[in-house]
């Protein structure tokens, strides 16, 4: 039986020299040390010997077991390729790998945080295309063409009839059509102009909000208002009304909160004024009501718009509405 082993270790020894891929060496492996291999089948057969001859031949029958294996390590290493390792199975003692794990952006955490401030006051949310019918998204809010108001807007136009939303008041046209009053809904979303600047991007974010019932009065405007800005910047911060123009709001109203910055005293953000303007609002126009057939004698209605990235800038202190999208992690990953 020793023979038996010198044999056997010296024709591994030459078929070992005489494989040149992964699948040779498999093959190599599994017949002589695997579970039904040569070797496996030698040790086994050591049971029948007598007792006096057992352990010197399971001591050689081990040591050409060695020999084998390290023959099998050795070309493993020359092929480059440590299937040895694989077969082990996985090292449960590296650490984990991580997952990234990705967060909402700051326009997005600011736009659900305004929609729930509104939706607790018993608001609904609803959606509306980008895509716009000019209809709605001028006529039906009581800017005809020719009207000066659209200058103001800087249209990306895609017929003469269709364009990308200039705010996300047509949403107002577009529920008012379909339903009775009493509503409350806000609108959130992307709306679109040509402009571009430290304070501009051509896609930026609004919420759209309105309410129409009997008896609405500017009271309730500036209550519902009133308590958008307590929960969103702290109660006690300075709120004012100011006088503007909306050609879908008569009376209209932009509002102002104390800077956050400064707290009121002035400074480069409020420009010296101590203010910050943060949405534009006012009483519903009847003429939009007669256009959705709505009576107006009988029905009124407030309508505010939020600007998402100039509430996102207040809140977080941010003096670039630009970053908002450059997709640096260096800078999104601060929220
Ligand atoms: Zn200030």
């Amino acid at each position: 039986m020793e023979e038996e082993l010198q044999r056997l270790v010296a024709t591994a020894r030459q078929e070992a020299a005489g494989i040149d891929d992964a699948a040779q060496l498999e093959e190599f492996r599994v017949r002589y040390l695997g579970r039904k291999g040569i070797l496996s089948g030698i040790l086994r057969g050591l049971g029948n010997l007598p007792a006096a001859d057992k352990p010197r031949m399971g001591a050689l029958a081990n040591e050409a077991k060695a020999a084998i294996e390290a023959l099998h390590a050795e070309k493993n290493a020359g092929l480059g390729h440590d299937c040895g390792q694989i077969r082990r199975g996985p090292d449960l003692s590296l650490p984990g790998r991580c997952s990234a794990h990705g967060r909402p952006h700051p326009i997005s955490r600011v736009m659900r945080e305004t929609c729930e401030i509104f939706a607790a006051m018993g608001f609904d949310i609803a959606e509306g295309p980008n895509v716009e019918l000019d209809y709605y998204n001028f006529e039906a809010l009581n800017i005809p063409a020719h009207h000066p108001a659209r200058d103001m807007h800087d249209t990306f136009y895609i017929t003469d009839s269709l364009l990308l939303r200039t705010h996300t008041s047509p949403m107002q046209a577009r529920i008012m059509e379909g339903q009775q009053p009493p509503l409350r809904v806000v609108a959130p979303g992307q709306v679109y102009r040509c402009d571009s600047d430290i304070t501009h991007t051509p896609m930026f974010h609004q919420v759209e909000g309105f309410l129409v019932d009997e008896q609405v009065s500017f009271a309730d405007l500036k209550g519902v208002l009133a308590l958008f800005v307590n929960k969103m910047f702290g109660s006690g911060v300075g709120l004012r009304f100011r006088p503007s123009f909306f050609p879908f709001t008569e009376p209209s109203a932009e509002v102002d909160i104390a800077c956050v910055i400064c707290g009121g005293k002035g400074c480069r953000v409020c420009k010296k004024t101590g203010w910050l303007e943060i949405l534009g609002s006012g009483m519903i126009n009847p003429a939009v009501f007669e256009k959705v057939g709505y009576d107006p004698k009988r029905y009124s209605g407030f309508a505010f718009g939020l600007g998402i990235e100039r509430i996102a800038m207040l809140s977080y202190g941010i003096d670039d509405i630009r970053q908002f999208y450059e997709n640096d992690l260096r800078f999104l990953s601060q929220f």
